[in-house]
C-alpha cells in the first residue's frame, strides 16, 4: 500500500545523515571513533557508514533501556498506542524514501522495498491496537476467603538481533509488540543493512518515542551479541537469522535464563499435486522462490511435483523464470535484484556445481549474471534429488530444484524429512488432500494454494530447528509479556 510520496516527507533520511547509532535518545559514534562502511550490493559503491560499536556502548544502551523501562511501562496502554501510531504514520509518510534506502543497502527491487515498508508500518499499527487488549483473567476461586487473578506485564528490556534480508519489517515486527506491551529495547541490526534501522530510529524519535525506549547499536556482531545475551538487565532476546547463530545465542542466553524467541532458517517444500491449478502453482512457485532473489527464510527451497503434472509444470515454470527481469533494485522494471554481496552469489555457483555433478540438469539460468558480482541468474534445476545440498539446506538464493513425486504419503514424508519446519506450500484443488497436507506437514505455517503467508494479523514462526515463538497476531504480543498470578487472601 503506497500512502505517501517523497514530496510529502519531512524528516531527512538520506544515508549521509544516518551515520550515528541511537542510544538513550542521543545520536552517538563508537567510543573508538571507528566506522563500518555500508555498501550498495548492486554497484559495490559505499553509500554510507555507521559506528563500529562494541561491548561498552552496548552496555550503555542496555542501561538506557533499563532506565526508560519504568516510566514507559507506567504509561497506559492507550498512551503507548498513540506513540506507536504516530511512529507508524511517519513510516507511511516516508514510505518512498525508506524504500529507496532499503533498496540501496540491500538490493531488492523497489516494489518489494515499498511493500516491506508498508508491512513495517503495518506491524506498528496492528500492535498499537493489540497492546490495548493485553487482558488478564479472573479465576473462579478455590477457597471462599481468597481471590485469584492473572495480570500480564511487560517482560522488561528486550534485545533484538535482526537480519539483512528484511532490514525494516523484521525490526517493527519485534518493536511493535515489545513497545506496545511496555517493554523497552536495544536493537542490533545486521552490519550489512544498518541504515534502515537507523531511519526507523529517526522516525521513532520524531514520533515522540521517549529517550531510551528504542535504541539501535551498530557494529561488531559477536561483541554486541555477547553483551546483550550476557546482561542480567536484558530479560528477553528476540532473534531473526540463521539457525547456527540462533543456536549460539540461545546457548548464551541460558546463563541468565532469558526468554527467547527465534525465527531461524527454513527449508520450504513447495508441493504441486496433479489436480492443482497449474497457473496458480507456477505463479506461487515463481513468487515464493524469487522474491528478494530467494533470500528469505520462507522462500521455496525445493519443489515437489506429482507425476501427472510434472512436465507441464516444468515447461511453464521454466518459461516464466527465463523471462524474469534481473537488474539493479532501483532500476524500473527489475523483478529480481542483486544478492546481498558477491560472496552470496559465489555460493550459488558452488551449490549448482554439486547438484549438476550429482545428476541435476539446468533448465534455466545456471550462472552468475553479467549485471554484476552480486547477481546470479534465476535458475531452475530438474532431475534434482533430496540428497543434493540445495534440497537439504536452505539455499538463500535464486535456485529452484524440481523433483517428482508419486503419491501424497511420499510427498509428505519427503517434505517432512528435514530438521527445519518453518513453512510449507501445497497446491491442490481437492479439499480432502488439502486438509491432509495442512495437518500432516510438520511446519509452523502452511500455505495452501497461497505463497505469501506473512501478515501482521497471523502468527509467523517455525517448529523444529526453525525456531521458538511466534511473531505477529495476538500470539506475538504474548512473547513480550509475563503472566503474574495474584492470590489475595483474608477475604472473609
Ligand atoms: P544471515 O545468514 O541472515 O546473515 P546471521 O544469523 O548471520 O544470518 O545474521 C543475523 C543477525 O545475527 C545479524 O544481525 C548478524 O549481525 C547477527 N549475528 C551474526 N553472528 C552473531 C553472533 N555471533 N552474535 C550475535 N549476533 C550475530
Amino acid at each position: 500500500m503506497t500512502l505517501a510520496t517523497a514530496s510529502s516527507a519531512r524528516v531527512d533520511l538520506t544515508a549521509a545523515t544516518l551515520d550515528r547509532a541511537f542510544v538513550g535518545g542521543r545520536w552517538l559514534g563508537a567510543d573508538s571513533g571507528e566506522d563500518i562502511p555500508v555498501v550498495d550490493p548492486a554497484t559495490g559503491e559505499v553509500i554510507g557508514s555507521v559506528p563500529r560499536m562494541g561491548r561498552m556502548e552496548t552496555l550503555a544502551a542496555i542501561e538506557a533501556a533499563h532506565g526508560a523501562w519504568g516510566p514507559w511501562r507506567a504509561r497506559t496502554a492507550g498512551e503507548r498506542s498513540a506513540v506507536l501510531r504516530r511512529w507508524a504514520d511517519l513510516v507511511y509518510l516516508h514510505q518512498e524514501r525508506l524504500a529507496e534506502l532499503l533498496t540501496a543497502e540491500q538490493g531488492k527491487p523497489l516494489a518489494e522495498s515499498r511493500a516491506e515498508i508498508g508491512a513495517s508500518a503495518g506491524f506498528l499499527t496492528w500492535f498499537a491496537e493489540e497492546g490495548r487488549r493485553a487482558y488478564g483473567r479472573t479465576i473462579p476461586t478455590d477457597r471462599a476467603d481468597r481471590r485469584l487473578s492473572v495480570i500480564r506485564q511487560p517482560i522488561g528490556v528486550v534485545a533484538a538481533i535482526t537480519p539483512w534480508n528484511f532490514p525494516s519489517s523484521m525490526i517493527t515486527r519485534k518493536a511493535g509488540p515489545a513497545l506496545a506491551a511496555g517493554c523497552t529495547m536495544v536493537v542490533k541490526p545486521s552490519e550489512e543493512t544498518p541504515l534502515s534501522a537507523l531511519a526507523l530510529a529517526r522516525l521513532a524519535e520524531e514520533a515522540g518515542v521517549p529517550a531510551g525506549v528504542f535504541n539501535v547499536v551498530t557494529g561488531a556482531a559477536r561483541e554486541i551479541g555477547g553483551a546483550l545475551t550476557g546482561s542480567h538487565l536484558v530479560r528477553k532476546l528476540t532473534f531473526t537469522g540463521s539457525t547456527a547463530v540462533g543456536k549460539l545465542l540461545a546457548e548464551q542466553s541460558a546463563a541468565t535464563v532469558k526468554r527467547v524467541s527465534l525465527e531461524l532458517g527454513g527449508n520450504a517444500p513447495f508441493i504441486v499435486c496433479d489436480d492443482a491449478d497449474l497457473d496458480a502453482a507456477v505463479e506461487g512457485a515463481l513468487r515464493s522462490k524469487f522474491r528478494n532473489a530467494g533470500q528469505a527464510c520462507v522462500a521455496t527451497n525445493r519443489i515437489y511435483v506429482q507425476d501427472g503434472i510434472h512436465d507441464r509444470f516444468v515447461a511453464a515454470f521454466t518459461d516464466r523464470v527465463r523471462e524474469l527481469a534481473v537488474g539493479a533494485g532501483a532500476a524500473p522494471g527489475t523483478e529480481v535484484g542483486s544478492m546481498i554481496n558477491a560472496g552470496a552469489a559465489a555460493a550459488m555457483s558452488a551449490l549448482l556445481d554439486e547438484a549438476v555433478g550429482a545428476g541435476a540438469r539446468i533448465a534455466a539460468g545456471g550462472a552468475p549474471h553479467p549485471q554484476g558480482a552480486a547477481f546470479f541468474a534465476p535458475t531452475v534445476l530438474v532431475n534434482a534429488d533430496d540428497e543434493m545440498e540445495c534440497c537439504r539446506e536452505e539455499t538463500f538464493g535464486p535456485i529452484a530444484p524440481v523433483m517428482r513425486f508419486h503419491d501424497d504419503a511420499e510427498a509428505i514424508r519427503r517434505a517432512n524429512a528435514t530438521a527445519y519446519g518453518l513453512v510449507a506450500y501445497c497446491y491442490t484443488t481437492d479439499y480432502r488432500r488439502l486438509t491432509r497436507f495442512a495437518e500432516e506437514l510438520e511446519f509452523g505455517m502452511v500455505g495452501m494454494n497461497d505463497f505469501s503467508v506473512s501478515t501482521e494479523v497471523a502468527p509467523f514462526g517455525g517448529v523444529k530447528e526453525s525456531g521458538i515463538g511466534r511473531e505477529g497476531s495476538d500470539y506475538g504480543l504474548d512473547e513480550y509479556t509475563e503472566i503474574k498470578y495474584v492470590c489475595t487472601g483474608g477475604m472473609s
